[in-house]
């Protein structure tokens, strides 16, 4: 061992060595920093010898040169490598809140590195050369879409429902129906928010049931707001009775300093309902109805970047504004730039949403997906891939905790590989795959819902799938 140990290169000769160079020149690594990483290595292969667990060539010999270098080259890589990696996601799932939610279209996508690589006027005025608000961006196009008199964009929709409790209800009374205290994915809790906020909760009702005079009955001098909380993430069946809107809305205008909030969740700005799909009110209607106040996400349904939006009365709004946490909550000019690219598509009708990814994956046709399943199952036949495929009928689900009742129908791949089980080939194509292919596993097979999957994303997993067998 010892002379195995006395073997092992000076540091300062493998930095002379051609490879260290072409190495330092390919990673556009400094001298200094790769001499350290070379360090790194030498005393990790030292303690192999030492501990007998080393499996390379011995030192010495001109292989064991090149082992280092290697292995110098995997450190570099390793830690060059990123933790936030791009997937395709063959689930069918759109929102799928652990894969980023909503994907943004590509004009969002422009707009985000125009502003990101450029200055900007995020707060400055233009036509007057003064300093201006990052309030301004977005603002007049969400007023347009929902018709509300004001808007006002923060980081999440659970940050919007915290502002709002906080700047409009703080050590007051706010009343909420029991049956929407919800919990949503990730620890969003509407009562620990509040709880948070300093407003107090006055629950009303039962599980199942709320009536209008429920609410009546809890209004006192001490109530600042009348909450409504969108179930998003579950639906009670049965014997249930909630109040609507527009009759919250009206019990709030009776009493002056009394608002109507609603926290919409999901909050669409296009009509899924007219295709038969889910309960989603749209956002204009809840502001017609009479709401003074409306939040929801604009990672969900929306199929923008992760923001919360605030839109209702302006003297309100302005409050928001105006507050000290709006300052901490606020978003950066990249989210701005992709929310406004967003926004601008629905104000194109049909066309503009059809640009949007999360709505046309809603959209999508069954018989469209179909097409693309047979297509997808031609070419890997094509190959005499040796996987068994068929098509199947089933279900999209929605996703991000909402419209937990819609099974959208959808055509699925079926595939089995000849040799590796179903949680092998998963695990392949998670690991082993680039970018990594994240599938539905379904007893013995894989199944992938081309649903959420791009063109180009399909030669990619076929590509996949054909290396793994
Ligand atoms: C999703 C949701 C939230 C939280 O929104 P984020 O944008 O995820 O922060 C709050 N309230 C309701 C009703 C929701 O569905």
């Amino acid at each position: 061992m010892k002379q195995l140990l006395r073997q092992m290169p000076p540091v300062h000769e493998l930095q002379r060595d051609a490879q260290f160079h072409s190495i330092a020149n390919y990673y556009t690594v400094d001298i200094e920093i790769l001499t350290e990483y070379v360090k790194q290595v030498i005393s990790e292969i030292r303690q192999e010898i030492i501990k007998k667990t080393w499996t390379g060539p011995k030192p010495g010999s001109n292989q064991f040169i090149s082992t280092v270098f290697e292995l110098l080259k995997k450190r570099i890589e390793q830690q060059q490598s990123y933790t936030l990696k791009r997937v395709i996601n063959a689930t069918g799932t759109i929102l799928h809140t652990n894969l980023g939610r909503a994907r943004l279209s590509d004009r969002a996508i422009e707009h985000v590195i125009e502003t990101a690589q450029n200055y900007s006027n995020l707060e400055y005025k233009l036509e007057e050369g003064e300093r201006g608000s990052r309030h301004i961006h977005a603002e007049s196009l969400l007023k347009e879409i929902t018709g509300a008199e004001a808007a006002m964009v923060v980081n999440n929709n659970a940050a919007a429902v915290f502002l709002i409790l906080r700047a409009l209800a703080k050590e007051k009374e706010v009343v909420v129906s029991r049956g929407q205290l919800v919990e949503i994915g990730g620890s969003f809790r509407i009562s620990s928010i509040m709880e948070e906020s300093g407003a107090k909760l006055i629950e009303v009702g039962t599980t199942n049931k709320t009536h209008l005079r429920d609410y009546e009955q809890a209004i006192n001098e001490e109530t600042s707001m009348i909450l409504k909380v969108h179930t998003s993430n579950f639906k009670i069946m049965g014997f249930t009775k909630t109040v609507e809107t527009a009759e919250l809305a009206d019990l709030a205008s009776k009493h002056e300093d009394v608002l109507f909030y609603e926290d919409l969740g999901s909050g669409v700005l296009y009509d899924f309902q007219q295709h038969g799909i889910g309960e989603e009110p749209v956002v204009s209607e809840i502001i017609k109805q009479g709401a003074d106040i409306v939040s929801f996400s604009g990672d969900k349904l929306l199929g923008g970047p992760q923001v919360g939006l605030i839109v209702g009365k302006k003297h309100l709004i302005d409050q928001l504004k105006k507050h000290q946490l709006a300052r901490v909550l606020r978003v950066d000019k990249m989210t701005l730039a992709a929310l406004e690219a967003t926004l601008a598509d629905y104000l194109k009708g049909e066309q503009g949403i059809q640009q949007i990814p999360t709505v046309r994956n809603l959209l999508m046709q069954p018989k469209t997906i179909k097409a693309r399943a047979e297509s997808f199952i031609q070419q890997l036949n094509n190959e005499k891939s040796g996987y068994s495929l068929r098509i199947i009928e089933g279900t999209s689900q929605v996703g991000g905790g909402t419209m937990p009742e819609v099974e959208l129908p959808t055509y699925l791949v079926a595939l089995v590989h000849p040799t590796l089980s179903t949680e092998q080939l998963a695990r392949k194509l998670r690991i082993d795959s680039k970018p990594a292919v994240i599938v539905r596993r379904h007893k013995e097979e894989i199944q992938i819902d081309l649903r959420t999957v791009t063109d180009e994303e399909e030669t990619l997993i076929i590509k996949a799938l054909l290396t793994h067998i």
